[in-house]
């Protein structure tokens, strides 16, 4: 008999139990932002009569686009992170000659008090959330999501055939962290996204401490950090270095600006970790692992940012409230919802046909349309468009084609 604590490739590969979780890990591929923003877009691709798409496949944005539709940073990687890339990328013909993925996971352990084996760096954060919902979920342990709420773990337990309870938000647009409790006995996964993508509101960390000691007995609370370092949401690293049971996942695809470079992190103890392993232990590239680093040790990186990207969210969110447009709830990163009161999928394409690409609209929020926070004179191109089309009714005049759209969720409740 294998020993399940060894997690070397060869035990795993020697473990049937693996196969098997390997044969069904295929059945359904990673989901990330970027493959969200682009099925959103081919939903919404059959434009009004007039609404000229500059020539362009739908989807392939005109050079002169704004693109405010997968919140990206524009700002892009850091001039150290740059420099970082530069200097590794002679050395790429090796995997990693400078250790530069150890480093990494060392420089994050080390800045927020944990052991280094409590930190597991990947290409992005897509990666370990879908192995956590791949790890931690099936058909007898439910996943527990918001809603709305960032979508990729919705598509990782079409994977593990794991019923999917959605719990509305509260009323304030956090998390509503008793229903979310409440929501299956046999959770396996209770998801809380904070800062949550799309509304950018904010969940209170002693809610979701509530959550970790209330939480149904077998479940983890994976909750995912992808847009704290843009809010005053207050983070729960502590409580991994704590022992719960908990993994928390952090990118580099926001503040730091990387998200086509890929780098992400999950943080949990070596336990839970491990349980990840089997669905990927991929090398890291490590211009990635490299240009995090960098980013890590620019001490001024984040504030810098979150005071710019910040400052713009402040003054689009004060325009469109004077203008008389609906803002929902009070959002704190790099994204906003705004409630149209229009068919949304309508009003992204026209907004499309003006040069400006807007995010998605969720199953629950038709008339609500997601927007990223980009340079202030792409909100001003946002804005200029934005009341062009509330103006025009053409946003009012078409509807998206019914077949169009993401793959749906057959099995959620
Ligand atoms: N989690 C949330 C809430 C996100 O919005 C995203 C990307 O937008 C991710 C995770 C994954 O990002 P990445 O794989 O680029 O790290």
């Amino acid at each position: 008999m294998s020993d399940p604590a060894d997690q070397t490739p060869s035990s795993l590969l020697a473990r049937r139990g693996f196969l098997g979780f390997a044969a069904l890990a295929a059945a359904a591929p990673i989901v990330g932002e970027a493959t969200l923003a682009r099925a959103a877009t081919a939903a919404t691709t059959s434009p009004p009569s007039g609404m000229a798409l500059h020539g362009q496949s739908p989807n392939t944005p005109p050079p002169d686009a704004v693109l405010i539709n997968a919140n990206e940073n524009p700002l892009g990687p850091s001039p150290a992170a740059c420099e970082a890339i530069a200097r590794i990328a002679p050395l790429g013909g090796r995997y990693d000659l400078l250790g530069e993925t150890d480093k990494l996971a060392a420089t994050f352990a080390a800045q927020h008090g944990l052991p280094q084996d409590h930190v597991a760096v990947y290409a992005g954060s897509s990666e370990p959330l879908h192995y956590s919902v791949l790890a931690f979920t099936s058909p007898e342990r439910a996943l527990v999501t918001a809603d709305p709420s960032y979508e990729a773990p919705m598509y990782a337990a079409m994977t593990t055939k794991a019923p999917v309870r959605k719990v509305a938000l509260a009323a304030d647009y956090g998390h509503d962290v008793k229903a979310l409790v409440a929501a299956d006995p046999k959770a396996g996964v209770i998801y809380i996204c904070n800062p949550n993508n799309p509304t950018g509101t904010i969940t209170r960390r002693e809610d979701i401490l509530w959550a970790l000691e209330h939480k149904p007995a077998g479940s983890i609370l994976l909750v995912d950090e992808a847009y704290i370092h843009l809010s005053d949401a207050e983070d729960v690293l502590d409580q991994v270095a704590a022992g719960k049971d908990l993994i928390v996942l952090r990118t580099f695809s926001k503040i730091y600006g990387m998200a086509g470079i890929r780098c992400g992190f999950a943080v949990a103890r070596p336990d839970l970790l491990a349980r990840l392993q089997p669905f990927g232990q991929n090398a890291m590239p490590v211009t990635g692992s490299t240009a995090a680093l960098a980013s890590l040790n620019d001490a001024d990186l984040v504030p810098t940012r979150k005071k710019l990207i910040g400052d713009t969210r402040r003054d689009t969110l004060a325009w469109l409230k004077a203008s008389g447009y609906r803002v929902i709830g009070d959002p704190q990163t790099n994204c906003f919802m705004i409630d149209t009161g229009l068919d949304g999928k309508a009003v992204i394409a026209a907004m499309r046909a003006k040069g400006v690409w807007i995010g998605r609209t969720w199953p629950i929020w038709p008339n609500a349309v997601r927007v990223s926070v980009g340079t202030p004179q792409e909100m001003a191109k946002f804005r200029t468009a934005f009341k062009a089309t509330m103006d025009s009714k053409a946003a009012l005049a078409w509807n998206a084609p019914p077949s169009a759209g993401a793959p749906r969720f057959p099995h959620q409740s």
